[in-house]
């Protein structure tokens, strides 16, 4: 069959590499994983072994020093592959605040030891129950103690929290009463996670609709060693920020993927599928759809490849980021209901992994970041109309 996006001859030994690293986690492997509700440890492992998830961190690390489009193929090519890159995502990306912002002692013990998988740094608390998207109001404390902070307080869906050695925290480390801006007064804690829960961090795994490891996380007198800061005390909100255009550049792909996935997958059956003596998909009620699905993947990935490269030239990208999140979000989630759809009564059977993808690609309109809040970015932020919150 015919190649249905012409941009996948772009970086071809990437996604050459990225197809080869997958091809043994075919549908049995994602099936026995979702009935066991297990962590994908085997795949993990073998595209931390290709250096896959190094691909961000700088060559003089240790890492593979591509840039950000790079990057963000090889996260597409995996969903493409039918796989879950939100099992490890966060290996290539979280470490870029401490890329970023960290001291050069924190770049020198951590960055190489990330880049060889010998650590794990795919954890990332921001979120916290009470507040919600409204983070800076987040409710966590780091009180400075001598040569430690005590934290204190509570998170909500922190993810892979069993599966990474390390944690990046964001606490308030100013009370919120004692800043002239609300943005100030957050600071970014790299935490290490393999003795937390016997110093006094609780971990509450939260069952959820999609095979995705996360916690609720409760910190109490958890003693976190003043070296671990990162970057300034105070300026931890630009650190996070500076981070999330990268971030959605990066699920933008991962949405671009599955939303191929869908589309192969839908013309195929459609192609294959015999009703009434004629293909499905000879039906306009069944191609148009897919078509139309098709369309939209395409507009949401040209965005994707504009975000990334102003990332790349190190232009400001925060709209073409966030727009790159919410169309390709939205192009995914309609290639997964036309897929769904095409495929009648069997996209609801776990063995053709249709179902699976469209739980999977559904939390993409929710996190990392919402829908909602990446329309108000717009309207207040590039539309310059009135502030909503
Ligand atoms: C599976 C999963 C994994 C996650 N992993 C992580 C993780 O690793 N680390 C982490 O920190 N977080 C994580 N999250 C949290 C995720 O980032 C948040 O769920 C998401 O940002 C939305 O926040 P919330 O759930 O608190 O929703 P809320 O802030 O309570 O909002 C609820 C709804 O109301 C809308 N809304 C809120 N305020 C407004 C407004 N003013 N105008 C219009 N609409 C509004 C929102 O868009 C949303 O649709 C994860 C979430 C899930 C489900």
């Amino acid at each position: 069959m015919a190649e249905i996006n012409p941009r996948a001859r772009e970086h071809a030994a990437i996604r050459e590499g990225v197809r080869e690293a997958c091809a043994p986690f075919d549908s049995a492997y994602w099936q026995q994983v979702e009935r066991e509700s297990g962590y994908p440890d085997a795949f993990v492992q073998a595209l931390t072994r290709g250096g896959w998830l190094a691909a961000l961190i700088p060559e003089a690390y240790g890492g593979g020093g591509l840039t950000l489009t790079e990057a963000s193929v090889i996260l597409e090519e995996v969903n493409r592959a039918g796989a879950n890159s939100g099992a490890c995502h966060a290996q290539m990306y979280t470490m870029g605040t401490v890329l970023r912002h960290g001291s050069d002692a924190q770049k020198t013990k951590y960055l190489p030891a990330i880049a060889a998988g010998a650590l794990r740094l795919q954890s990332f608390a921001v979120t916290e129950p009470t507040t919600g998207t409204d983070t800076t109001r987040l409710r966590t404390t780091a009180v400075r103690q001598g040569d430690r902070y005590v934290v204190n307080g509570q998170k909500v869906w922190i993810s892979r929290v069993q599966h990474s050695d390390l944690m990046l925290l964001l606490a308030r480390t100013t009370p919120l009463e004692q800043v002239t801006k609300r943005t100030h007064g957050l600071s970014v804690f790299l935490v290490d996670l393999r003795d937390a829960t016997a110093r006094g961090m609780r971990v509450r795994p939260i069952e959820n609709m999609v095979n995705h490891e996360t916690n609720e996380l409760f910190f109490e007198n958890f003693e976190v060693p003043a070296e671990n800061l990162i970057g300034e005390e105070g300026q931890g909100f630009r650190y996070i920020l500076d981070g999330m255009n990268a971030e959605r550049i990066l699920i933008a792909a991962e949405c671009i993927g599955d939303g191929f996935w869908f589309i192969d997958r839908a013309r195929t059956y459609a192609s294959e599928r015999v009703v009434f003596d004629r293909p499905i998909g000879q039906n306009q009620g069944i191609q148009f759809p897919i078509a139309q699905a098709y369309a939209n993947v395409r507009a949401a990935d040209l965005m994707r490849y504009e975000g990334a490269g102003l990332f790349d030239a190190g232009q400001p990208c925060g709209a073409e980021a966030n727009m790159a999140k919410l169309l390709a979000a939205d192009a995914s989630w309609q290639a997964a209901n036309v897929c769904l759809q095409t495929h009648g009564g069997f996209g609801f059977a776990a063995e053709y992994d249709i179902e699976r993808k469209f739980r999977e690609t559904r939390l993409y309109q929710v996190a990392p970041i919402s829908t909602n809040l990446i329309l108000s970015y717009l309207g207040e932020h590039v539309l310059d109309m009135p502030r909503s919150f």
